[in-house]
């Protein structure tokens, strides 16, 4: 099959008439429209002049909810206190959410998630996970599936028992009991790892990656890191962390020992091509460096750092140094619609910062990290994904160049330079027509060509009609919490660094 469009962007940069030949969902050749024809002359033909080509857009850290935070009744607020909060999401029914997930990933333009699960229960996950693949297949997404594991500091980071110290005699019980909750053993969670991997793992077609994720650094054991680590390495996967997400997460590092968590992790061996670290917020000036030169891949979530008050993560420097860099939406987008093309625009614009000598950051450069840069991080170099090259996996997306260009535009208008800043700067996802993945049309003229949207929404408004018969309880223990932090502000931790 021939596709071809108006104009594609190719390594960030636009290509006027374009056409890529698929067979078996690789592209088997690619470049000028005549020049394909010509070669592949009785190959159906698929596309339109007024059509927009990119490569499948890769979504390098999400978390699979089915709907944003807020429609699930989730306010945003800082994370140490909205992760509480999150315990009480309604959760849909693992098959169904990933189902949902997949098919606005696709109505997105996302042909390629990463999956950091959330658990009903830790016991639960390894129950849970099979069906949330199954979600994903229905939908056609590729995925990179986390199952999560931590071992430590479930409430607060580094000292509990000045928390626990710090609270009325009433609430002791209430955060006692959150030190207490069982965790998963970290036995248990490398044979459930060992037996999705064994049964799911797709390192042909690319369908299904699991891979091992310790949440994140302040709630994972230096051992258990490194666990991963060795089991990613053994099995040529990899390990996703969140990391350095707020900034009291980069003051426990320096409170427990004396240098930021990149430095630690570098001191442990933990840094590795086979590592992509999420967030990325509170680096050290020297990190970016760093991590470059031990090939460790980064997801930047913007909108997810803006809304849990997390900060800005400095993009212009990840990619001055030649970080390996994708974007992720978190579930988290700005307006909670895992709209991906608009929050590759927020990074774009968050990046260039107000400063003369900062670096820019181009709308080239932000293309690559919602493409190649994503599959890289997401699923590694040796997976040929992310761009519209011969021998890469046929996942392609059409957008609506007319409705981008508006009813006003001029014919040729842009020109094909200004193609790269003028998509990035319009277009949503309503403008995306058409989803190839794997060569098989997922999305044809906005419809998902195997799943119901109606009927799926009406199964996930069933259930949720179920969880918000339930009024969502305050957390007495919040206004402690955000007291206990407000102390790190300052930094009030540092009198522990000699530890
Ligand atoms: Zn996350």
């Amino acid at each position: 099959m021939i596709v071809w469009a108006g104009v594609a962007l190719v390594d960030g940069a636009a290509i006027a008439d374009f056409a890529v030949c698929v067979r078996d969902g690789l592209i088997v050749a690619a470049g000028p429209r005549h020049q394909i024809e010509a070669q592949y002359p009785n190959d159906e033909r698929s596309g339109g002049s007024e059509l927009l080509m990119l490569p499948g857009l890769v979504n390098a850290h999400d978390h699979g909810r089915a709907l944003g935070t807020q429609s699930l009744g989730i306010s945003d607020t800082f994370l140490e206190l909205w992760l509480r909060r999150l315990e009480s999401e309604p959760l849909l029914s693992p098959e169904l959410a990933a189902a949902w997930e997949g098919l606005q990933l696709i109505r997105s333009g996302v042909t390629a998630t990463a999956h950091s699960h959330n658990p009903q229960t830790w016991q639960s996950q390894f129950d849970e996970l099979p069906h949330t693949l199954r979600g994903y297949r229905a939908a056609g997404v590729r995925v990179a599936l986390h199952p999560v594991i931590i071992d430590q500091n479930p409430l607060v980071y580094a000292d509990a028992e000045a928390f626990l110290r710090s609270l009325p005699s009433s609430l002791v019980a209430a955060a006692q009991q959150a030190l207490r909750a069982p965790l998963l053993h970290a036995d248990d969670y490398f044979n459930g790892l060992d037996a999705l991997y064994a049964e799911h793992h797709d390192a042909v077609a690319h369908r299904v990656h699991v891979q091992a994720s310790p949440a994140g650094g302040q709630w994972c054991s230096d051992d258990l890191i490194l666990r991963a680590v060795d089991w990613a390495r053994a099995r040529r996967t990899r390990v996703q962390m969140h990391m350095l997400e707020t900034r009291y997460q980069r003051a426990y590092a320096f409170t427990i020992w004396g240098v930021g968590f990149v430095r630690h992790l570098d001191e442990i061996g933990a840094l590795g091509d086979w590592l992509t670290l999420a967030h990325m917020v509170w680096v050290e000036p020297d990190d970016p460096t760093l991590l470059s030169e031990r090939r460790v891949g980064v997801a930047h979530n913007p909108s997810s750092n803006l809304r849990l008050r997390s900060g800005t993560a400095p993009l212009a420097h990840l990619l001055q140094v030649g970080l390996r860099t994708g974007i992720g939406m978190d579930g988290q987008t700005l307006d909670d619609d895992q709209d991906y093309l608009r929050e590759l625009r927020l990074a774009w614009t968050l990046a260039n910062q107000p400063a003369m000598a900062s670096a820019d950051v181009s709308a080239s450069a932000i293309w690559q990290c919602g493409t190649r840069g994503g599959a890289s991080v997401t699923f590694g170099d040796s997976v040929p994904l992310g761009q519209l090259q011969p021998g890469y996996l046929a996942d392609l997306v059409l957008l609506d160049a007319a409705a981008l260009r508006g009813a006003w535009s001029p014919s040729g208008h842009p020109t094909p330079e200004l193609w790269p800043d003028f998509a990035l700067r319009r277009a949503s996802r309503q403008h995306v027509r058409h989803v190839m993945v794997h060569g098989e049309w997922l999305l044809r003229d906005g419809l998902h060509t195997r799943l119901d949207e109606a009927e799926l929404a009406a199964a996930i408004r069933a259930e949720l009609a179920a969880h918000l018969s339930r009024p969502v309880q305050d957390d007495p223990l919040a206004a402690h919490l955000r007291r206990f932090y407000a102390v790190w502000d300052e930094g009030g931790r540092r009198d522990l660094v000699s530890k």
